[in-house]
């Protein structure tokens, strides 16, 4: 294992903080005796003292001048043992003292030499002293220099340390902290556990979590066989598909404490911050051993290195994804940490991710279909007080595209409008309101709305549900309404059939669908409006998606220019040519004029069924299925097989 010997973690810091802190007052009692020791045993003196008493009495070996400013005096050891000397006679140690025994300031060194030479003219050649010359550090200012920084990072250290002690396991708001990581630790006890009990559906990708669940609650039971288990599995799935819930399961089934954080928690505005946390949530991990680390949406750091555009480097999250990887490769296999993240791009991800001891287990969850939506709902309607005629296949029905999260919107939604109606038992009608509300977004009927501009949403709307009910290839009408939701005036329900692949005629006859509310304005009121641009924007989209990457036009036929990298998008840059976005253009033109030609026949073909249903729209505001086929007659059979358009 290389990571044997860990950063210590400031809580246990606290003991070997207490002894460094004897150890530096010892250290500076010693340096303070020390100093206190030498300047006993030179004495200050000056020069009329010294001449007088040291030079003429013939007791001074020789003088040190150091530094051109001061003179230290070294007295003769035979002179030493004199009354006048007996202070300075012993070194701090009781040692004899071997000099300076004495120091004095001088002005200027000529004069001094000068005066040396004068008190000495009647001396003989051998009484007299020598002079040496010596450049100096005053240590006690340099010591100072060097002590006192030191002195002072030894106290911040000791305040950081402090602090960081104090913030540990708290909110982590101290400005010490950043380098902390922010992932939140549940450990048994602290939530309601939850189990696979909870995760409704995705039955494979349980099967398969489960041997991983096996081996955090009896890992011998494999290593005993020299498997290895796997450290890292990426969940993949769009949002709301349970990733976080199945990882919690997991942690749940196997009783183990749960790191969980996302991917941006690791990247913010101080750089090398991130690759800090990362290290910082393994030593975290490494000490809760058996557990699991999740990181949800590992994407914001594990893009594919380098190949993003330039002008957008990012080296804070490179090298949080390298301190990853790092950590990752670090840990013996069967350490009993086990790293969970989650995606909802596989595809984009750095490839050293998913190298094997890695990221190297791909678990998919894709939007539930409609018996596991069923399930879904079974899970959430479970705790609420629910009228008897609930049925959650038929919820499930009404429901197509919504993943785990929206359903459990759903619940609570109903919940809530069935409270604030003062209702004892949530009623099918609550639920019917809860999806409405998350299809369409909160129903906003205080928005005002002429008269005019009512009569004009009305027709836009009765032309895509005429348009949609003339058309075999697109799903079945359930709902007009022209209640404004969200910032949509209007809209149609459809009861969409499950497809995993749509072919041309009905993507096609959806264009059609969408152009259809425009169609109507235009031909009724020879004039467009806005109201149009939602349908617009997701009609042009839509043309482009067929020509330009499912390649359903003549001319470019089976060319797809998809990029499921995304690499194209970042570099601001079209795979093809010049000429070939001109002929993008023109296909998608062409499609358009089709489509809405179409639609229009359609709309002046059956004009009188066009206004019927716009009449009663304005009466009722919403028009229910039963209705729809009072007026529109009954819808042509899908079951016959459709001509070209
Ligand atoms: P993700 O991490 O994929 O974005 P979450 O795990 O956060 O999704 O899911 C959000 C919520 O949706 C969950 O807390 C749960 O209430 C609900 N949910 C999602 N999938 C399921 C499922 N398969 N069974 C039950 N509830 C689900
Ligand atoms: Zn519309």
């Amino acid at each position: 294992m290389k990571k044997e010997k860990r950063k210590i973690r400031p809580d246990q810091q606290e003991k070997p903080l207490v002894s460094m802190r004897w150890l530096y007052l010892i250290l500076f009692l010693l340096l303070a005796l020390f100093w206190w020791g030498t300047r006993q045993s030179t004495k200050e003196t000056n020069w009329s003292e010294f001449n007088e008493k040291m030079l003429q009495q013939r007791d001074v070996l020789k003088v040190d001048i150091v530094n051109n400013e001061e003179v230290w005096v070294y007295i003769k050891p035979a002179s030493l043992s004199k009354e006048m000397y007996k202070d300075i006679a012993k070194g701090v140690f009781g040692s004899a003292n071997a000099g300076p025994h004495y120091h004095f300031r001088i002005g200027s060194v000529e004069v001094f030499t000068q005066q040396l030479e004068a008190a000495q003219a009647g001396f003989a050649p051998e009484d007299k002293v020598a002079v040496e010359y010596s450049k100096r550090d005053n240590w006690w200012t340099t010591i100072l220099a060097w002590i006192f920084p030191l002195i002072l990072l030894v106290i911040f250290w000791v305040f950081v340390m402090g602090r960081m002690a104090n913030t540990m396991g708290g909110t982590g708001s101290s400005i010490y902290s950043f380098g902390k990581s922010k992932a939140v630790l549940f450990e048994k006890g602290d939530i309601s556990p939850i189990t696979f009990k909870d995760v409704a559906g995705y039955e494979e990708a349980k099967t398969e979590i489960m041997e991983i669940v096996a081996f955090l609650k009896n890992p011998q039971f494999f290593t005993r066989l020299g498997a290895r288990i796997p450290k890292g599995i990426l969940l993949v799935g769009p949002s709301g598909t349970g990733k976080t819930l199945m990882a919690k399961a997991v942690a749940g089934e196997a009783g183990v404490p749960f790191f969980s954080l996302s991917g941006s928690e690791f990247v913010e505005m101080f750089v090398g911050v991130g690759a800090s946390r990362v290290r910082d949530l393994f030593d975290r991990a490494m000490e809760k051993t058996p557990c699991i680390i999740f990181i949800d949406e590992i994407d914001t750091i594990g893009r594919v290195r380098g190949k993003a555009a330039s002008y957008q480097v990012n080296d804070e999250r490179e090298s949080t994804l390298n301190q990853l990887l790092a950590e990752m490769d670090g840990f013996a296999p069967n350490t009993g940490v086990i790293v969970m993240a989650a995606t909802n791009r596989a595809d984009i991800l750095d490839p050293a991710l998913l190298r094997p001891g890695r990221f190297d287990r791909h678990i998919y969850l894709e939007l539930p279909n409609k018996a596991e939506r069923e399930a879904i709902f079974r899970v959430h309607l479970q705790p609420l007080t629910l009228d008897v005629n609930i049925d959650a296949g038929f919820l499930a029905a009404q429901t197509p595209g919504f993943s785990g999260a929206d359903i459990a919107n759903v619940c609570n939604e109903a919940a809530l409008i069935a409270a604030r109606a003062k209702k004892d038992k949530i009623e099918m009608a609550d639920f019917y309101g809860a999806v409405d509300r998350i299809v369409a977004g909160l129903e906003k009927k205080t928005k005002i709305i002429t008269p005019k501009e009512k009569k004009v949403i009305s027709y836009h709307e009765a032309g895509h549900a005429l348009v949609g009910w003339m058309l075999e290839h697109v799903d079945p009408l359930v709902k007009v309404s022209i209640i404004p939701r969200g910032k949509s005036l209007g809209s149609a329900w459809y009861l969409p059939e499950e497809h995993q692949i749509l072919t041309k005629s009905q993507l096609f006859e959806r264009l059609c669908v969408m152009l259809a509310g425009r169609a109507a304005e235009s031909l009724v009121f020879n004039e467009v409006s806005s109201g149009a641009l939602d349908d617009l924007e997701k009609a042009t989209k839509q043309a482009y998606v067929m020509i330009a990457e499912l390649g359903m036009s003549e001319r470019m036929k089976n060319l797809s220019f998809y990029d499921s990298t995304g690499m194209h998008d970042a570099m601001l840059q079209k795979p093809y040519s010049e000429e070939t976005a001109r002929l993008i253009d023109e296909e998608v033109r062409k499609l358009f004029d089709t489509a809405f030609d179409k639609t229009t026949a359609i709309l002046k073909e059956h004009r009188s069924k066009l206004e019927n249903l716009a009449e009663l729209l304005l009466q009722k505001e919403v028009v229910e299925k039963d209705e729809l086929e009072k007026i529109l007659g009954k819808r042509p059979d899908v079951s016959v097989a459709a001509g070209e358009n």
